[in-house]
């Protein structure tokens, strides 16, 4: 699929399956607004992507702040001309258990992913209806918003809540020609995954790389998941393609959770 003169946001761009994300969609045509807490790794990104003859931009934002979700939206269509997809990918991992999470770490996981999630719902939709035309939400769900995991459930509960709001969001914005649907990975070999393995290891003993391989041989497929496997679907969702799919949260994960 190629597509020309679209402009995508990408949160969380500067490192694992957001850059994934944000290199295919460059390759797809895409041009890029690349999103994420400092500068340095997207415009790392940004390079790569100038190498394949893309054109990117980069914006520093935290985007469990409603104000700089907005500017940077704001920022992509002046910089790039234009405003079609956005892609809320940005989030964080929490591994505790159940007993021991605390108001703090449930409060910085659901502003983050949940909250995050929600501005840049209302705040790309808002960018499509001012500039009269459709457009396409796309949200970083997870296997754990299908399925609560042991040991993540703060994590679990704000994946279940970002798939909520993208049904929701989905149903309100239809009529204004806006999707709204999410991609769930399942265990994907990036930063956060050594974070979450490293976190077990502290709290249950495990020697360290012990979880991710445990949950890897879970997987149907046999194989632990990339970035550039999640790439597809959102490449895909990103698209002409799925212009008839929305309010999804649609599991790509190798085999793990069956709905
Ligand atoms: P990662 O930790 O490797 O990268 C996340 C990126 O988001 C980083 O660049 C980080 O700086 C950025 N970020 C974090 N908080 C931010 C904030 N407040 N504002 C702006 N940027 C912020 O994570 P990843 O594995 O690439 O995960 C990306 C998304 O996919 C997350 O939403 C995650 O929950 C989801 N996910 C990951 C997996 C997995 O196995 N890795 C599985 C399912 C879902």
């Amino acid at each position: 699929m190629t597509v020309e003169n679209k402009v995508a946001l990408v949160t969380g761009a500067g490192q694992g399956i957001g850059r994934g994300i944000a290199l295919r969609l460059a390759r797809d045509g895409f041009k890029l607004a690349l999103v994420d807490l400092k500068e340095g790794p997207v415009l790392s990104v940004a390079a790569e992507i100038g190498a394949l003859g893309g054109q990117a931009t980069t914006f520093e934002a935290d985007i469990s702040d409603r104000t700089q979700v907005y500017a940077a939206i704001d920022h992509a269509e002046a910089q790039l001309g234009g405003f079609d997809v956005m892609v809320n990918n940005a989030g964080i991992a929490q591994v505790q258990p159940i007993a021991e999470v605390t108001p703090e770490e449930i409060s910085r996981v659901m502003r983050i992913n949940v909250e995050g999630t929600l501005w840049g719902i209302q705040a790309a939709a808002a960018k499509f209806i001012a500039r009269g035309h459709k457009g396409k939400v796309i949200n970083a769900c997870s296997i754990a918003g299908h399925d609560g995991f042991a040991m993540l459930g703060a994590y679990s509960a704000s994946k279940f809540a970002v798939r909520a709001l993208t049904q929701a969001a989905a149903k309100e914005y239809a009529s204004r020609g806006i999707t709204v649907n999410a991609y769930c990975p399942g265990i994907v070999g990036t930063g956060m995954w050594d974070e979450i393995d490293g976190r077990f290891a502290e709290l249950t003993g495990a020697p360290k790389g012990a979880t991710f391989k445990k949950y890897v041989e879970g997987i149907a497929l046999g194989r632990a998941e990339t970035p550039d496997d999640v790439a597809c679907l959102v490449s895909y969702l990103a698209g002409p393609d799925s212009d008839y799919v929305t309010g999804q949260a649609i599991l790509i994960d190798g085999g793990i959770v069956y709905r």
